[in-house]
C-alpha cells in the first residue's frame, strides 16, 4: 500500500509541474499576443537584438491574433478549419530547422526548445513568421490552451488560471469597468421605456 500511494503522489506532483510548466507557455504567447514581450536575456543577447526581433514580430503579430482567435474558437484538441487554414499560411513562408549546440546572440529571438548551462537545442528560421508558427504549433498542442482569452474591456490577452475556467476580465479593475457598464445598462433601458410608456 505505501509504495503506491506514495507513486500516487508523485504522479500528482509531476501533473502539476507539467500543468504549471503548459500554463507559463500561454502566459509567455500572451505576452507576444500583447507586444509586452521584454528584450530577450542571455548571454551576448544585446537590447539592440531584442529590439530587432520585436519589431519583426510585430509585422506578424496580427496574422498571428487571428490564429489565435480562430483555435480559440474549438475546445481543445480539436482545430477548426479556421485556425487550420490561417495556420498553414503562416507555416507555408515559414521554414523551420533544428540547432543543436552552443546559444550565440545571433540566436536571440529564436525558438528554444532547451537545454541549458549555454547551450541549447533551436528552431531557427530565416523568417520572423517561423519564429511565430513555432509559438503557435506549441499553443496548438497545448492542453491549458482554452484558458487564453482576451479581455472584452481593454483587449489584454491574459491566462484564465482559476480552478473551474470561469475568469472573463483579465483584471479586477476591469471587472469593475464591466459590472458598472452592465449596472448601467440595466438602469437606463427599462425605466426610459416605463418613463416613456407613462407618458
Ligand atoms: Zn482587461
Amino acid at each position: 500500500m505505501g509504495p503506491r500511494i506514495q507513486e500516487g503522489r508523485k504522479k500528482g506532483k509531476a501533473l502539476g509541474a507539467a500543468v504549471r510548466a503548459q500554463l507559463g507557455a500561454i502566459r509567455s504567447l500572451a505576452r507576444d499576443l500583447n507586444a509586452e514581450s521584454r528584450p530577450i536575456r542571455g548571454s551576448g543577447a544585446t537590447d539592440a537584438d531584442g529590439a530587432h526581433f520585436a519589431g519583426q514580430r510585430d509585422e506578424i503579430r496580427p496574422a498571428a491574433q487571428a490564429v489565435v482567435e480562430a483555435t480559440l474558437s474549438a475546445p481543445y484538441p480539436k482545430v477548426s478549419d479556421d485556425a487550420a487554414q490561417r495556420f498553414n499560411a503562416l507555416a507555408d513562408q515559414a521554414p523551420l530547422h533544428y540547432v543543436a549546440g552552443l546559444w550565440r546572440p545571433e540566436d536571440a529571438g529564436q525558438h528554444f526548445i532547451t537545454i541549458g548551462g549555454g547551450h541549447a537545442v533551436l528552431q531557427r528560421s530565416a523568417t520572423p513568421q517561423g519564429v511565430w508558427v513555432a509559438l503557435l504549433a506549441d499553443f496548438l498542442i497545448n492542453p491549458q490552451r482554452d484558458r487564453l482569452r482576451r479581455c472584452p474591456v481593454c483587449g489584454r490577452w491574459f491566462v484564465d488560471a482559476t480552478r473551474n475556467r470561469s475568469a472573463r476580465r483579465c483584471s479586477r479593475k476591469c471587472t469593475i469597468v464591466w459590472s458598472n457598464a452592465q449596472r448601467d445598462q440595466k438602469a437606463q433601458t427599462p425605466i426610459r421605456r416605463k418613463r416613456e410608456g407613462r407618458r
